[in-house]
């Protein structure tokens, strides 16, 4: 069994990431709409990653004979109104779920829980590669995408990328 706090601050991970789940299917929605088709499929693979990090802590709890309680998702907030925008908003809430992961590992380190944050430090370096990707879109999309062509081109190489599963097993 895990400490309360902690275990109730993964339960509250499990919703989070199926939250970054839902809004990276809304970009992608956004994007299929527009007819960028790389941008939907870049955000497609993005909210199958989600869904991943869902599973491993839903995953983490069973293993240690902690319950899961699933809540309500809520609907996405974001106010897409050009094709920068789901970048600049994906990017903030990548922040945003780098200092959730923070805030679970403090709780952990605070009781001892080496175990979790052994599976934290997965979590830690993922949000680095995360905030990484969502910052280097934003730039290539300054660079290119007020281009036709550039637009074009940076679709092409969004639509390139493919579900790879997660490097972590539990
Ligand atoms: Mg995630």
């Amino acid at each position: 069994m895990l400490e309360k706090k902690v275990a109730e601050l993964i339960n509250d991970q499990i919703n989070k990431e199926f939250y970054s789940a839902y809004l990276y299917l809304e970009f992608a929605n956004y994007y299929a709409a527009a007819g960028l088709d790389g941008f939907e499929n870049w955000y497609r693979v993005q909210a199958q990653e989600e869904r991943d990090h869902a599973m491993l802590f839903y995953q983490y709890l069973h293993n240690n004979d902690e319950t899961v309680t699933f809540e309500a998702i809520a609907k996405p907030d974001c106010e897409l109104t050009d094709h920068m925008a789901p970048l600049k908003a994906g990017l903030k809430h990548e922040q945003y779920v780098t200092s959730l992961i923070n805030n679970i590992y403090a709780a952990a380190y605070e009781a001892k829980d080496f175990r979790t944050m052994q599976l934290l430090d997965w979590f830690v370096k993922e949000q680095g590669e995360e905030e990484k990707n969502a910052s280097d879109l934003i730039t290539k999309m300054e660079l290119f995408g007020t281009d036709a062509k550039g637009l074009y081109m940076l679709n092409s190489e969004l639509a390139a990328r493919v579900y790879t599963a997660p490097s972590l097993v539990l």
